[in-house]
Parts: C-alpha cells; structure tokens; sequence
C-alpha cells in the first residue's frame, strides 16, 4: 500500500557549492534512505516522506512531501540541520515557501525518571514515564534525551523560521546526549535507557552523571526517535561496544523468528555481559577489554573484519563504536565494495586525546 504524500513544502538553499553539497546529502542519507541520484538532482525516500532536491548554479531547490504535516515539519528540520551542518564555515541562506514557526519541535517528548536500577556494575538503566509511546514502537530507535540544567525548569526547543532547531541558550541550555531506547512497555507508559558509566579521572562525563544521579520525578525530554531502523536481513551481524549493546540487544528482541544473529560484543569482563533475547538463532562471542594486551588498539575493529571477510554480500553488516574503529570498518566494507543498503556502520563516540 503506497501513503499519500499530500503535504507539501519546497524550499531554496543558497550555498557556496550546491553539487558538492548534494553529494554529501546523497552519500550521508543513503544509510536512513532509498536515495536515487542522477546528475545534478537525487530523490531521497523514506517512511517520512520524500526529498527530491535539484542543484542549480548557486541553488538548491528542496521539494518535500510528505504523509501527515507532523512528518513534513520534521522533514523539513531534518533537511534544514543537515544543510548547515554540511556547510560548515561556509555562509548558506534558506528559506522556505511556508517559514517554519513552531513554539515546539514536532517531534519532542516530555518525559519524568521513574526508576533507576544497574543492570550491570558499569550499565545503569533509567526507566521513564512518557505520555506519548507510539511514536517509539518498530521504526528508528535512537533519540536525544534533553535534560535542563538542575534547579530550572525545562525550556524545550522550538523551531526557526529556516527550519533548523531554535536550542535555548545561556542559562537554560539544555544537556544534550544520543541514546538508544533499550525496550519500552506500551501499558505502563515506559521507556527504558541504558547508560554506560564511563568516568574517567578529571574528564567530564555529563550523559553517565544523568543517569548516575537521576532522580523519580526528574523532568527530561526525548527528541525523535530518529536513525538507527531494524535491519532487514536474514542474516545479520551485529558488532559493538557497551555503547551500541543496547541497540544490539534491542535488534536482537525484535528480529522475526527465522533470523541469524551473529554478535561481537566489547565489553569491559565477564561482569559486564549481558543476556540477550531473541526469537531468531544467536551466538554471542564477548570481549573482554581487560583481557587485552596492554598497547592494544581496535581490536573489536579487527575481530569485525575478520568476521565479514568470512560472510557473503546478502549478511546485514550491523557496527557501532568509537569513531576511528568505525572510520576504519566503513573503509573495509568499501574496499570489498559491500551494498550499503546492507549495512549500518555508525560511530557512537569519539575518543578525545589524553
Ligand atoms: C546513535 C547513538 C546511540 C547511542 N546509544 C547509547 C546508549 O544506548 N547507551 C550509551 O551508554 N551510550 C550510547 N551512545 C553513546 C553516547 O552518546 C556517548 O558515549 C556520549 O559521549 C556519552 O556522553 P557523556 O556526557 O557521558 O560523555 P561526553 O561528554 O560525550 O564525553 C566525555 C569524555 O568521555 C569519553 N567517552 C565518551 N563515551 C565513551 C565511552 N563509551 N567509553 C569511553 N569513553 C567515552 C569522551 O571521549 C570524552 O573524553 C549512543 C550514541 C549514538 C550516536
């Protein structure tokens, strides 16, 4: 059954280098959309709608349609982020034939800490209840979660006139961290995040203290979900850290019955593993970093490439880590030329200098 696209928007970006910046639309968005690219335009498709943007001279010429006015207000701010992110220093100047003007971004959820528990003795989930569930069942299973700064209330975000997030600033800056929404349960009104606890002397780990320190009744809002879809495969493997272990586990719950899971996962020692449920057939091998030589650097990088040289093209390849094992996994899957529709490979962090 195909949705009708009835709502509609277009839009002009003035950019120092339109074709440049379409290539970087197509090359980021191949991994959240079906993205069919010739010469100067690409039409990128999703569940949310369509994009279908044409560079000329200067130009960018943005036409969105979408399902609902919900979906096309979020495409839109989806659209609008990426285009200045992509610009970088260089000045760009969009304007819509409808300017945006939403007090709230559509896609934002108001949500209070219930509980906290440890899963493990480095794994601290934190269960919230929020009002509005369905927008977090099946799908994309990501968000930023926003927490106020202590002692205020919330000033949730808004949405500027060019479509990009109106944040609050100075005194009501609000934290702001990627999670995965680990499992949610539809009666009670819950959703689950597991946080990692990191800490590291004299480093600053804002997203491990939240959950360290939350307390029932603590006001947060979660923004999306957005990134991060189901793989559809009949074999898949999935490799990560503790970091990607709840988007792991949580594909691992909700793959059909039928489904082969093979799973790397890098986690500190045997206290840190986890049970992972799963309908489909799945076999585990853990890492324990602790065990590793001193000196060592990427081993769960290794272990994946060695693990994918042995697969064929029709296995999901599923990574997710720190920033440079990602970097150099990408390149690997490049090389042997692996279809990116069958991959998802995406860094969770990024390691700073000492
Ligand atoms: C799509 C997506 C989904 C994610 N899902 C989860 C999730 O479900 N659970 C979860 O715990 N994390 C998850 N992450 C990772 C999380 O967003 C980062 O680890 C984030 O940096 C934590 O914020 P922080 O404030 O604790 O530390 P930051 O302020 O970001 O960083 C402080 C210091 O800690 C270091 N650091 C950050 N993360 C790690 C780490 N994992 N190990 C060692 N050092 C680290 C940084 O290099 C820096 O030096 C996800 C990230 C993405 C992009």
């Amino acid at each position: 059954m195909t949705t009708a696209l009835e709502f509609k928007l277009t839009g002009i970006a003035v950019a120092t280098d339109a074709l440049a910046m379409l290539g970087e639309i197509c090359e980021h968005f191949v991994e959240h959309a079906e993205v069919q690219r010739s010469g100067n335009g690409a039409v990128l498709t999703s569940e949310g709608g369509t994009a279908t943007i044409f560079a000329q001279d200067h130009k960018l010429m943005i036409e969105l349609a979408c399902p609902t006015e919900r979906a096309l207000q979020i495409s839109r701010t989806i659209v609008a982020e990426h285009l200045f992110y992509f610009a970088g220093e260089d000045p760009l100047e969009l304007t819509w034939s409808e300017p945006a003007s939403l007090a709230l971004l559509p896609n934002i959820h108001e949500a209070t800490v219930l509980r906290c528990e440890d899963v493990t003795p480095n794994m601290r989930r934190v269960v919230f209840h929020c009002a509005e569930l369905a927008p977090f069942i099946g799908g994309d299973m990501h968000v930023r979660l926003l927490v106020p700064p202590k002692g205020r209330a919330p000033i949730w975000p808004g949405v500027r006139p060019d479509g990009r997030v109106a944040w609050p600033e100075g005194d009501d800056e609000l934290l702001v961290r990627v999670y995965t929404i680990r499992a949610f349960d539809v009666d009670r009104g819950e959703v689950s995040i597991d946080f990692l606890q990191h800490p590291a002397p004299g480093v600053k780990t804002p997203g491990a203290d939240f959950a360290r320190d939350a307390q029932p009744g603590q006001r947060v809002a979660l923004l999306g979900p957005g990134g991060g879809s189901l793989p559809i495969a009949q074999s898949i493997l999935l490799v990560g850290d503790e970091t990607a272990l709840p988007a792991i586990a949580r594909i691992a719950a909700e793959v059909p019955a039928g489904t082969n899971l093979q799973a790397i996962i890098e986690v500190l020692d045997g206290a840190e593993e986890q049970f992972l449920f799963s309908e489909g057939s799945i076999s585990v091998r853990w890492l324990h970093r602790r065990s590793y030589p001193v000196g060592a650097s990427a081993v769960l990088a290794d272990e994946a490439k060695k693990a994918i040289a042995g697969l064929n093209e029709d296995t999901f390849i599923w990574f997710a880590g720190e920033k440079a094992e990602v970097r150099s996994v990408r390149a690997f899957l490049k090389d042997r030329r692996h279809d990116k529709k069958n991959m998802y490979v995406a860094w969770y962090w990024e390691r700073t200098p000492d």
